[in-house]
């Protein structure tokens, strides 16, 4: 019996193929409110307390958007299960309804993402007009006074375009617009985290020297965010000092948690939401093995990549698959989710 489970199921899939989705971009399904249901059944007697929501990757994508909100809430022990401060930029500019609906949930800021200009920004979300529709979107959100948070992913081939996000942020007055809805407008730029789609993009992860081209305007906004003094903090060492910190390290350590969260597929696989659902990560296919057998795998770490961590000093995958002239930037425990991750795809596991 586990403390609290939080089991995300994935019924629609995303509109967009963004280049930085830690997630990996993967074909859409279309579930139906009855496996929302099935799923929920199957985790329930294992749990103290239990969560349950309807994606993992777009939010509300799906036309009945507002019944699923219903039933998650339903189906959840939590009187108000969190919608997090996440929305769909695709239904924000095709349903009228839909922002006004956030709002009554008492959302009162959102996030959305940019990766430099309009080009860029639609390159990296992998769908045309992606821009003009967050553009839109964040009228739209500060018409009904939810403020705006911008996030940035940054990498050596979009560090020239972060001025136009700076620009923008000038130009279109975000920071008086939200202080006139009575909230504070926030940004931020980091690099993200080395998984899914990202890590296909770790050669152009940045290096110390990038850090200077980042905007003025986008500094200051990303060091209140994060609450740091220097963007070094924000972005981590390189691999080279990561690489010669844990070289010798012979820990192993248990990926297992009390509470832990669920990704389910739409095929019904299962993966801790530890990284990237990949199928080293699999517990299981939840039609065919149930949920008993799936939280025994995950209690016991074994799916491949929680027993390569359980089994494999730290150190010895970090000389199998490091780069000690690397000077990209990681956060450390990133930096060991990409070892662990490239690990069991050289090993093969
Ligand atoms: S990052 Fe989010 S919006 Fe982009 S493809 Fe992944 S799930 Fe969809």
């Amino acid at each position: 019996m586990f403390d609290k489970i939080f089991v995300c199921l994935d019924m629609a899939g995303c509109p967009n193929r963004c280049r930085h989705c830690w997630l990996g971009c993967t074909p859409n399904g279309r579930l139906h409110a009855d496996d929302l249901r099935a799923v929920a059944a199957a985790f329930r007697p294992y749990a103290r307390q239990l969560e349950v929501a309807s994606w993992y990757r777009e939010p509300d994508y799906l036309p009945e958007y507002r019944a699923l909100w219903d039933l998650e809430n339903e189906l959840s022990d939590r009187r108000t299960v969190t919608h997090w401060e996440l929305l769909s930029v695709w239904r924000a500019v095709r349903d009228e309804a839909y922002i006004p609906w956030l709002k009554t949930l008492g959302i009162r800021s959102a996030q959305l993402t940019l990766f430099g200009g309009e080009q860029m920004t639609d390159d990296y979300t992998g769908r045309p007009g992606a821009y003009a529709e967050i553009l839109a979107t964040m009228d739209r959100l500060l018409k009904n006074a939810i403020a705006l948070r911008i996030q940035v992913f940054v990498n050596k081939e979009n560090l020239t375009d972060l001025e136009v996000v700076a620009d923008l942020i000038q130009s279109h007055r975000l920071e008086e617009r939200c202080a006139a809805i009575g909230m504070p407008f926030a940004a931020f730029v980091h690099q993200g985290s080395c998984d899914g789609e990202n890590a296909k993009r770790v050669a152009i992860r940045p290096t110390p020297e990038d850090l200077a081209q980042i905007p003025p305007l986008l500094v200051e906004h990303t060091l209140r965010h994060f609450g740091q003094t220097s963007l070094e903090a924000v972005f981590g060492q390189t691999e080279q000092t990561l690489f010669s910190e844990l070289e010798a390290d012979g820990t192993t350590a248990s990926l297992v948690s009390e509470q832990p969260v669920f990704f389910v597929d739409k095929d019904f696989k299962v993966y801790p939401n530890r990284s990237a659902p990949a199928p080293y990560w699999c517990l299981g296919d939840l039609r065919e093995d149930g949920a008993d057998k799936i939280l025994n795998r995950y209690q016991n770490g074994a799916s491949p990549a929680q027993q390569a961590r359980k089994d494999v000093p730290l150190g010895a995958m970090v000389r199998a698959c490091g780069d000690p002239s690397s000077r990209r930037l990681f956060s450390k425990d990133d930096y060991i989710d990409y070892i662990l991750n490239t690990y069991c795809e050289v090993t093969a596991l």
